[in-house]
C-alpha cells in the first residue's frame, strides 16, 4: 500500500484572468470576495457596505444590477469609492437582463451572468428538443450573448459564467436533467461562444446549496475543459444559500474546502445569511488552511477524484464518537452536551436527535448506568476492568494489537477499535487484523495531505476487499473556534462527500481556544467544548447527507433585491421549526431568483413584494402574496397541512 507516501496535492494551473488590476488564476493567490446586500440605488449605503467588506479583506465586491437603472448607478458607486480611495474591482451581478449587463460591462471590472437565465426565461416546462431544434436554441443564445462578449472585449472587462444548480434553463433540464452534467453543459454553451469570439477573460462557477452536487460539478467541469480545450479557465468556488451560523460555515467549508484541498479553485465566496463582511474571515480561514499547496505545472495536473462506495459496514448509519479523553471526571450531567439529558427524579434519560453513539473516556470506567443507545470506548489496557462487555469496547493504539501481552490481545467478541496513523506505514497492522470482522479502524493523519492519505488508505482497503468500518478522526489545534470548525468540516467533510467513513471522531484541546473578535463580533464562542464537537460532527454528517438529525435551512445570503430582513426572519423560522428533522426549508429574499435557486427544498418562504410573502411546497406556489406579519404562522400551517409537522418532544429512554 502506498497511502502514506502519496504526493502532496498541487494547485491546478488555470489561465490568467485580469479583473481591473487584480490577477486571478495561473497560480496567483486564491482571491476572496463577497456581495453587498444593500439596495444598489442607495449609493451611500452600498459604498459604505463595500468599504466594510474591503476593509475586512474582500478583493472583489459584487453588487446586484437587476435592471438598467441599477446598472447605471454602478458608475456613481464606483466613482464614490474611488473618491474615498478604494479601487477594489467591482462585479455586476446579472440575472435575466442582458441590457443591464451591457451597461454594467462598460462601467465595472467584471460582470457575472447566470447562463440559466441570461437568455432563457424559466417556465418549468419539459420540452423535447430534436438535435436541429437544440442547435437553433444555441444560435439564439449566440445572438443575444455575443454583444456582451464584444463589449467586454472592447472595455477589458472580465466575465464570470456562473451556473447555479437551482436555476438551470428548461432547455438544459429537458436534455440533461437536474444534474452536474447539466450544470457543466450550461456553462460550456456560453464558454464555447465566448471562445469563438476570441474572448478569454473568463472565470466559471458551478454553485449549488448541496455540497455533493457542487463538488461533482466542479470536478466534471475541470475534466470537460481539459479534454475539450486542453486548458482550464479559473474557477470561482461557492456553496449557494448555505444559511447562517455553524451550519452555513460547515456546508461552505465542506464544498469549498474539498475542492481547495485537491488544488481546484482560484477565488472563493462563502455565502452566509449574515452581513457580507462576516463572510470574509471564513474565506480567509479556508484560504489559510489550503495555502500550503504548491503551484502546479501543466504536465503535473492532479487527477480529480472519482467517487467510490465503501462497501458494507457494521454500522447502518455513520457513528459519532464524543471525545472525553481530557475530562477528569464524567457524570450523568456531562452527557447533556452530547444529547443525553438525565432526569434524576425519574431515573430516565431523554435522548436528543443529535446524540453521540460512543463516548471515548481514555482510562475511565463510568460509575453510573449508561443511557440505552450510548456505548463506551476505553483504552485496551483497562478494558478488562469494565464489567459490561456489551457497553464497553477496547480502543487500541495501532501496534498494541500486535502485542503479546494479554492486556492487548484483541479482546471483545463484537467490536475492537484500532487507531491508525495513515501518514505512516501500517500494513503490518492491517495484515494482522484484516480477517477479523470485529475490527473498526480509527483513521487519522496530521499531515497537510492527510485527507488524501485517508482517502488513499480507504481506496486501498476497498481494492483489497477489506470491509472493516472506518472512523474518520480529525484533531484540530487552531486557536480560534471558527478556524477549528472550518478545519474539521473540510478535512472530514471531504471524505464523507466521497462516501468514505462509517463514523466521525473530532478532537481538540479546549484550553488552546481563544475566542476571536472580528469586526467587533465574537464568532461562535464555545460555551461547551463537547457540545461544539458534537454539533460539528452531526453538522458535517448532515451537510454531506450521510445522517440527517435536524431541519435543513437553505437561505439566500440576501442582496439588493431582498424584500425583507432575511437574518431576522431566518432566526424566527428556525426558532419555530428546528425540531423538524429532515425537512428542508428555503428562505429566499426575492421572487425573481428565489424559486429557481431554492433547489431541492421541501418548502419555500419567498419575498414577493414589499411586506408580501409567497409560500411554496416543492416548486409549487401554495399561498401567494400573504402579509409578512402572518407569514411565519402560515408557513407552520402549511407544514401541518402537508403532514411535515410534528410537535416538539424529546424521546424518553430509561436505563
Ligand atoms: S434569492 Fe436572495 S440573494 Fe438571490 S437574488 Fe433574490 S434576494 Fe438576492
Amino acid at each position: 500500500m502506498n497511502y502514506y507516501n502519496i504526493p502532496q496535492p498541487k494547485r491546478i494551473k488555470t489561465l490568467e484572468v485580469k479583473v481591473g488590476d487584480l490577477l486571478i488564476g495561473n497560480n496567483h493567490p486564491i482571491r476572496v470576495q463577497t456581495m453587498t446586500t444593500t439596495d444598489t440605488m442607495d449609493t451611500v449605503a452600498t459604498v459604505e457596505q463595500s468599504i466594510r467588506c474591503i476593509e475586512a479583506g474582500a478583493e472583489l465586491v459584487r453588487i446586484t444590477a437587476p435592471s438598467k437603472k441599477e446598472a447605471e448607478n454602478l458608475l456613481n458607486i464606483k466613482n464614490e469609492l474611488k473618491a474615498r480611495g478604494y479601487n477594489t474591482p467591482l462585479v455586476a451581478d446579472i440575472h435575466f437582463t442582458p441590457n443591464a449587463a451591457e451597461i454594467a460591462a462598460k462601467i465595472v471590472e467584471k460582470v457575472r451572468i447566470n447562463p440559466g437565465n441570461y437568455v432563457d426565461k424559466k417556465k418549468f416546462e419539459q420540452i423535447e428538443y430534436t438535435d436541429v431544434e437544440y442547435a437553433e436554441e444555441i444560435e439564439r443564445i449566440r445572438e443575444r450573448f455575443s454583444p456582451l462578449v464584444l463589449i467586454c472585449k472592447e472595455y477589458g472587462t472580465a466575465m464570470r459564467i456562473g451556473t447555479n444548480h437551482g436555476s438551470l434553463s428548461d432547455r438544459i433540464m429537458s436534455r440533461y436533467g437536474d444534474t452536474a452534467n447539466g450544470m457543466v453543459e450550461s456553462a460550456m454553451e456560453f464558454l464555447r461562444i465566448a471562445r469563438s469570439l476570441d474572448y478569454h477573460n473568463i472565470i466559471l462557477s458551478m454553485k449549488s446549496s448541496n455540497p455533493i452536487v457542487m463538488v461533482e460539478a466542479y470536478r466534471l467541469l475541470v475534466n470537460t475543459m481539459d479534454v475539450e480545450f486542453g486548458e482550464i479557465y479559473p474557477l470561482h468556488l461557492g456553496v449557494t444559500e448555505a444559511g447562517d451560523g455553524e451550519d452555513g460555515r460547515i456546508k461552505s467549508a465542506i464544498g469549498i474546502g474539498t475542492l481547495l484541498q485537491d488544488g481546484i479553485g482560484d477565488t472563493i465566496r462563502v455565502s452566509l445569511t449574515e452581513d457580507p463582511e462576516f463572510e470574509i474571515p471564513v474565506c480567509k480561514d479556508l484560504v489559510k488552511l489550503n495555502c500550503q499547496l504548491d503551484n502546479d505545472s501543466e504536465s503535473q495536473r492532479p487527477k480529480t477524484n472519482t467517487q467510490f462506495q465503501i462497501p458494507n459496514s457494521k454500522f447502518q448509519i455513520p457513528q459519532v464518537i464524543a471525545d472525553y479523553m481530557l475530562a477528569e471526571t464524567i457524570t450523568q450531567q456531562d452527557l447533556q452536551s452530547i444529547g443525553y439529558t438525565y432526569n434524576e427524579a425519574t431515573d430516565k434519560w431523554n435522548i436528543g436527535d443529535a446524540a453521540a453513539d460512543f463516548i471515548y473516556t481514555s482510562n475511565k470506567i463510568l460509575n453510573f448506568a449508561l443511557p440505552g443507545t450510548l456505548r463506551v470506548l476505553v483504552d485496551a489496557n483497562v478494558w478488562n476492568d469494565s464489567l459490561d462487555n456489551e457497553k464497553y469496547f477496547p480502543f487500541y493504539q495501532g501496534n498494541e494489537v500486535l502485542n503479546d501481552n494479554s492486556k492487548f490481545k484483541i479482546q471483545n467478541s463484537k467490536l475492537n477499535f484500532v487507531a491508525l496513523d495513515v501518514s505512516k506505514n501500517v500494513d503490518i497492522i492491517i495484515e494482522a487484523t484484516k480477517d477479523n470482522n470485529t475490527i473498526v479502524y480509527v483513521v487519522y493523519s496530521n499531515e497537510t495531505n492527510g485527507m488524501q492519505q485517508c482517502r488513499a488508505f480507504a481506496q486501498e482497503l476497498a481494492t483489497q476487499n477489506i470491509h472493516n468500518p472506518i472512523i474518520i478522526a480529525v484533531e484540530s489545534y487552531h486557536s480560534s473556534i471558527d478556524e477549528q470548525l472550518i478545519h474539521f468540516a473540510q478535512k472530514a467533510g471531504a471524505l464523507f462527500l466521497d462516501n468514505i467513513g462509517n463514523g466521525i471522531w473530532l478532537m481538540n484541546d479546549p484550553s488552546k481556544i481563544v475566542n476571536q473578535k472580528v469586526n467587533g463580533r465574537i464568532y461562535l464562542p464555545v460555551k461547551n467544548n463537547h457540545q461544539f464537537l458534537n454539533n460539528t460532527s452531526f453538522g458535517i454528517l448532515q451537510a454531506t447527507r450521510k445522517r440527517i438529525s435536524k431541519t435543513e435551512y437553505i437561505s439566500c445570503p440576501s442582496c439588493g433585491r431582498t424584500l425583507f430582513d432575511l437574518q431576522e426572519t431566518t432566526a424566527k423560522i428556525r426558532n419555530r421549526t428546528n425540531h423538524l428533522k429532515g425537512v428542508k426549508i428555503a428562505i429566499m429574499g426575492c421572487i425573481v431568483n428565489g424559486p429557481g435557486e431554492m433547489a431541492d427544498a421541501d418548502f419555500g418562504y419567498v419575498g414577493s413584494g414589499v411586506g408580501k410573502i409567497t409560500l411554496y411546497k416543492n416548486k409549487d406556489v401554495v399561498k401567494k402574496n400573504i402579509d409578512s406579519e402572518t407569514a411565519v404562522d402560515e408557513l407552520i400551517n402549511l407544514l401541518k397541512e402537508s403532514g411535515a409537522w410534528v410537535e416538539e418532544t424529546i424521546s424518553n429512554n430509561s436505563n
